[in-house]
């Protein structure tokens, strides 16, 4: 096992790792920019090092310097959490070359899956249903034209290395595709460094269910079950359940088994998503996610799995320490991601001090965050402040439990997206588990 591990990462995820290492007897080294350098989290690890200014290029995202970070310290593994280096193969392999282990898959899985023309590809060659489009990136947007007109509009152009809900533009017909298409490619050239780009068809009001997978470097590979993201704002997850309240056995078995294909076609290894569309009995493959995610906790309640430890354990070579049939589901965990923001300007982030945080607390409430009363929110980084997270004996109680937690959550004067989840846990559909990804906006637009 390690005996030092450095955490590429800040915030909620940095401290998460950080307590996963703590109970496995690994020390940590904490980097932080100057612009955390107060948070109080850097306090619990054992050693902690400035490596630069706030703006992430300036520091999370110097991957050499991380690195250097890494080699002075001793540390033999870095974890890169979820965001920044995570999902940058590039930094993998420079981590290895240095003789560091990357806590993830290898880079050339990363390179195949990060890349969501080819990951499709190869979800074709393993009998894995995916959304009808174009193969491989667009070349000649005529062609695209003509493709779209046999799958028939609405479709949907995404960045082949998109992410975070970024880089996609629906198009209703011929002209708007023409433009999607060249609109889409510079934003993601801009954004992700790269203008490539796909057309798929747009599902019509789909959920998003993906499938948490643990495979190790001795040929195993478990699933941990699905995760219902459906609830969703202009495409970014808000809501995340396990199970989903949308799928019955039969396809929940299936998606399953779809995503363990996947991932043994990869050769992928460590812990991954892989994401789905549903519609109806059908399921469509969108994308891998070759690192750990936000919602990783509603796995862990369901199924009593650390997730952070396993991909620590994996990493450091051991087999899986369980079978398939090990791996019970047990209740239902529903998360809210806590968003800095304001709800009402458009959810525009909302920096600055805290000065009052009050956490709810009760039998099977988690609450997953750094802050705390006096912390300051940085505008330099993702408005992600923390996440609540609940688990019941059934979807209902889980909703009577977030509701309370709901109430009880006291954040001020910075303003956050719960009064948002207050509402949404109001809303008939949602109660009934009668969602899908534009179930959100549609609500909320028809009530402005
Ligand atoms: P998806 O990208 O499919 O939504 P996740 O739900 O795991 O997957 O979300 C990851 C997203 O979280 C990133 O795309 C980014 O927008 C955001 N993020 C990245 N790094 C951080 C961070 N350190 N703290 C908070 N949020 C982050
Ligand atoms: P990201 O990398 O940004 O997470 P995804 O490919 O996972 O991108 O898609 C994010 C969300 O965008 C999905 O959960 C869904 O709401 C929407 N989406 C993506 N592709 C489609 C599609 N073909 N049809 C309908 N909605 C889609
Ligand atoms: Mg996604």
């Amino acid at each position: 096992m390690f005996k030092r591990v450095l955490i590429a990462n800040r915030g909620e995820v940095a401290l998460r790792i950080l307590r996963a290492c703590r109970e496995l007897g690994i020390e940590t080294i904490c980097v932080f920019s100057e612009e955390d350098r107060g948070s109080a989290y850097l306090e619990l690890a054992d050693h902690a090092v400035c490596i630069g200014p706030g703006p992430a290029r300036d520091s999370y995202l110097k991957s050499d310097r991380i690195i250097a970070a890494a080699e002075i310290g001793n540390a033999d593994a870095i974890h890169p959490g979820y965001g920044f280096l995570a999902e940058d193969a590039t930094f993998a392999d420079k981590c290895r070359e240095s003789g560091i282990e990357f806590i993830g898959p290898s880079a050339d899985a990363m390179r195949m899956l990060g890349d969501k023309a080819a990951a499709r590809e190869l979800a074709k060659k393993s009998k894995v249903p995916t959304v009808p489009g174009t193969e491989g990136v667009i070349t000649d947007p005529a062609e695209a034209v003509k493709l779209a007109k046999n799958i028939g509009y609405p479709v949907i152009v995404k960045a082949v290395a998109g992410g975070g809900g970024r880089g996609m533009r629906i198009a209703r017909n011929a002209a708007g595709l023409n433009d999607a298409i060249g609109m889409a490619a510079q934003e993601a050239e801009a954004a992700f460094n790269n203008g490539g780009v796909y057309v798929e068809k747009f599902i019509d009001r789909p959920r998003h269910v993906e499938v948490q997978l643990l495979a190790d470097h001795h040929g195993h590979i478990v699933h941990l079950f699905e995760r219902d993201c459906s609830v969703q704002r202009r495409f970014q997850k808000l809501i995340e359940e396990a199970p989903s309240a949308g799928i019955d056995q039969k396809t929940r078995e299936g998606i399953c088994k779809a995503a363990m294909r996947l991932c043994k076609a990869a050769k992928y290894t460590n812990a991954g998503t892989f994401e789905f569309l549903v519609a109806g009995k059908r399921f469509y493959f969108i994308e891998a996610n070759t690192r750990i995610q936000v919602e990783h906790p509603v796995t862990e309640m369901i199924t009593g799995i650390d997730l952070i430890k396993a991909q620590v354990r994996i990493a450091a070579g051991e087999p899986l320490w369980f079978t398939q049939r090990d791996v019970k589901r047990n209740g239902a965990a529903i998360e809210c991601r806590i968003n800095a923001e304001d709800p009402d300007k458009g959810f525009r982030p909302s920096a600055g001090l805290i000065e009052h945080f009050r956490p709810p607390g009760g039998f099977g409430v988690r609450v997953d965050t750094h802050v705390h009363n006096g912390y300051r929110v940085s505008p330099c980084y993702d408005s992600l402040i923390g996440k609540l997270i609940v688990h019941q004996q059934t979807r209902e109680e889980a909703i009577e439990c977030m509701r309370r937690c709901l109430g009880e959550f006291h954040i001020g004067p910075t303003k956050t997206t719960i009064p948002l989840y207050q509402k949404i846990f109001r809303l008939e559909g949602f109660l009934k588990g009668e969602i899908d990804t534009g179930y959100i906006d549609r609500t909320f637009n028809a009530q402005t």
